[in-house]
């Protein structure tokens, strides 16, 4: 088997799971208890805090632990639009953004909220005159993902911050490919709220987290979504999954010490991956090589149905389109704001790869994936 969907979920790293492994068994308290084994898991989840919060440039009372990503943008979606509702009810987004982030904008233009769905550029970039033009004095928040999942671009975060800040709205991005596998500081960024999402970088899956900016004068407030004991500062009630808080910690702390080196292993990986496949006929790479990840690529193979190249592929597994959506037969929404055909969506694959890929793993992968488009071309008759 080998793995290349790495932007669906990631393996646990073994050092991670060794760290999350007393708090399965012996350390059980709840973090909130105060007697001795509590007291000895809120200092266990305040060292996880403390991690996370290095990684990002962030100060740990601005973290809130959630049960992953889809949580934390539900709460810095809904938590902004209903605490900030009387200052305006227009949001911005991107056509390219992560079912999580669409769904929560769909929801609230049933509750009376406007929301602007910037298109991007071919190669998959926001035009930052169009956000320009599109920023309103009613604009209350801009939600721009930092790294897409399906075709690996990097957004103009910076500049985006820029923009949102100068005409007083917030802006939230969705971190979940970019935590843990690119330098990223909020402070540097401009960015008000980031979700996150421990089992994209090599922690445990049902634990996530939001960056909330606390600190003046662009304190963010929030409006909760679960009530009830008034754990994480009020925005987040309910028990502290220490087990998967403390395994997001220590995945936080390994990215950190091992971003370059991983970036630089695996980038290599990518890249021989990528020109090896450019070599058979009729392919090409979607979006944006030069502002990109350096663990993905998506690439277009012309007359190959992708269900039927995936399936060809039987012990390889990679994917069409986001996971989160793989319920869908609609072609990807990523690739179709791209500007490409249905037909032409329907032909490409997503490679994803991560910290426990090897070098000898590509050439196989070559050698089988020329193998299962040769076929599929010739039963095509192409
Ligand atoms: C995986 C993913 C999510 C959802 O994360 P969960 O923790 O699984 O809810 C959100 N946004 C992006 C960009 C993702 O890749």
């Amino acid at each position: 088997m080998i793995y290349l969907d790495n932007n669906a979920t990631t393996r646990i790293d073994p050092r991670v799971l060794e760290t999350m492994m007393p708090f399965l068994t012996d350390n059980f308290a709840n973090a909130a208890s105060t007697h001795a084994f509590g007291v000895g898991a809120s200092e266990a989840v305040k060292t996880a805090r403390q991690q996370l919060a290095d990684l990002i440039g962030a100060q740990t009372h601005e973290i809130v632990f959630t049960s992953g990503a889809t949580e934390a943008i539900n709460l810095a979606i809904k938590g902004v639009a209903e605490q900030y509702q009387a200052k305006g009810k227009h949001i911005v987004t991107l056509q390219t953004e992560h079912s999580a982030v669409l769904d929560v904008c769909k929801h609230l233009e049933t509750k009376g909220f406007e929301v602007s769905y910037l298109p991007v550029q071919p190669n998959g970039l926001l035009d930052l005159d169009l956000l320009k033009n599109t920023l309103r004095k009613d604009t209350v928040l801009v939600s721009m993902m930092a790294v897409n999942n399906e075709i690996g671009v990097v957004q103009p975060l910076k500049e985006i911050g820029r923009l949102t800040r100068e005409v007083g709205a917030l802006f939230m991005t969705d971190g979940t490919q970019a935590v843990g596998k690119m330098p990223l500081n909020v402070d540097e960024l401009g960015i008000d709220l980031m979700p996150m999402s421990a089992h994209k970088f090599y922690g445990p899956k049902g634990v996530g987290a939001l960056f909330v900016r606390q600190r003046r004068p662009n304190r963010v407030k929030l409006e909760a979504l679960l009530h009830g004991g008034g754990h994480e500062g009020g925005k987040r009630s309910g028990t502290l999954n220490v087990t998967g808080i403390v395994g997001m910690g220590r995945a936080a702390e390994l990215a950190q010490k091992q971003l370059q080196s991983d970036a630089e292993r695996v980038g290599k990986l990518r890249d021989t991956l990528e020109n090896e496949l450019l070599q058979i006929s009729g392919t090409r790479i979607n979006g944006n090589r030069e502002n990109r990840l350096y663990n993905v690529t998506n690439v277009l193979f012309e007359g190959c149905d992708s269900d039927a190249l995936i399936m060809g592929l039987e012990n390889i597994a990679v994917s069409n389109g986001s996971a989160c959506t793989s319920a869908s037969i609609d072609p990807s929404h990523v690739l179709m704001a791209l500007g490409m055909t249905e037909t032409e969506a329907f032909s490409c694959i997503r490679f994803s790869l991560g910290r426990f890929n090897t070098a000898d793993e590509i050439p196989q992968v070559v050698e089988a994936v020329k193998k299962v488009v040769g076929e599929l071309r010739a039963m095509s008759g192409g």
